[in-house]
């Protein structure tokens, strides 16, 4: 049985006031559910989150790391500063982060390897641009977006990861996979993980989708046999919004 999540990307939105303020109205509504649910705000707000949360079940994880230690590294976090505030689930690779930050493989799965050996859990995020899927190479960018960053851990790193497999051009556009396409592609990540990797882990590895993901879609999205989930960008900014597609899955 996998682990259904639902998971609230903030990313650069909600200062301190406006974070206590979703959060408390949140935990007002949060739906009884199965499903773990984790919101990702700001890097300055997680302690505050940390607090808020401290009696419910929402869990709470950070958008980056760095993939060092510690050192000289100016305006960087390191896994363990986000250990210290209890903040054990970490995202990686988002769309935004590559795009914007240029955050390549190489660099993914350097920051993978340190979140795994410092114990973290990861939502580690991928997708094809539109050109990709124009050109009718959604499949092997997204074949070799896991294989290089991912394929390198043991079998065993594997418990600790989440995917999320985000198509750049529904990021943010109002524009979603349809089901069939969500569920298209997350039936082709499990047979890549299963062929290349390990057929066990391909089976029980949650794989959420995301991208433009509202109240009105999500129940169709999660209905689909192969998506345990979503990670929610824009509508997880909005206490009703995330809480109805709490509902949905
Ligand atoms: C995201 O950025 O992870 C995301 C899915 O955003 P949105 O839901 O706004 O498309």
């Amino acid at each position: 049985m996998r682990t259904k999540i639902v998971a609230g990307n903030w990313k650069m939105n909600k200062n301190l006031q406006e974070t206590e303020e979703l959060l408390a109205e949140l935990s007002a509504k949060l739906p009884d559910t199965d499903a773990d649910v984790i919101v990702a705000p700001t890097f300055v707000n997680l302690q505050a989150a940390k607090q808020a949360l401290q009696d419910s079940k929402i869990q709470v994880a950070a958008q980056n790391m760095h993939f060092a230690e510690s050192g000289a590294y100016t305006g960087e976090i390191s896994a363990d500063m986000l250990l210290s505030l209890g903040v054990d689930v970490v995202i990686l690779g988002h769309s935004e982060r590559r795009a914007y930050f240029g955050e390549d493989d190489a660099l993914l799965a350097k920051k993978v390897k340190t979140a795994i050996e410092k114990g973290l859990k990861i939502i580690f995020c991928f997708g094809e641009e539109l050109e990709d899927r124009k050109s009718d190479k959604h499949f092997a960018v997204v074949e070799s977006q896991l294989k290089n960053a991912l394929f390198d851990l043991d079998a065993s790193a594997w418990s600790k990861i989440v995917l999320a497999y985000e198509p750049v051009w529904a990021i943010g556009t109002g524009e979603t996979a349809s089901p069939e396409q969500a569920q298209e592609m997350h039936a082709f990540i499990r047979k890549t993980i299963a062929e290349g990797f390990n057929a066990s882990i391909a089976e029980d590895v949650s794989i959420l989708y995301g991208g433009s993901v509202k109240p009105a879609n999500a129940a169709e999205i999660f209905s689909k046999p192969d998506v345990d989930g979503g990670l929610i960008g824009g509508a997880s900014l909005v206490a009703t919004d995330f809480t109805d597609i709490i509902k949905a899955i």
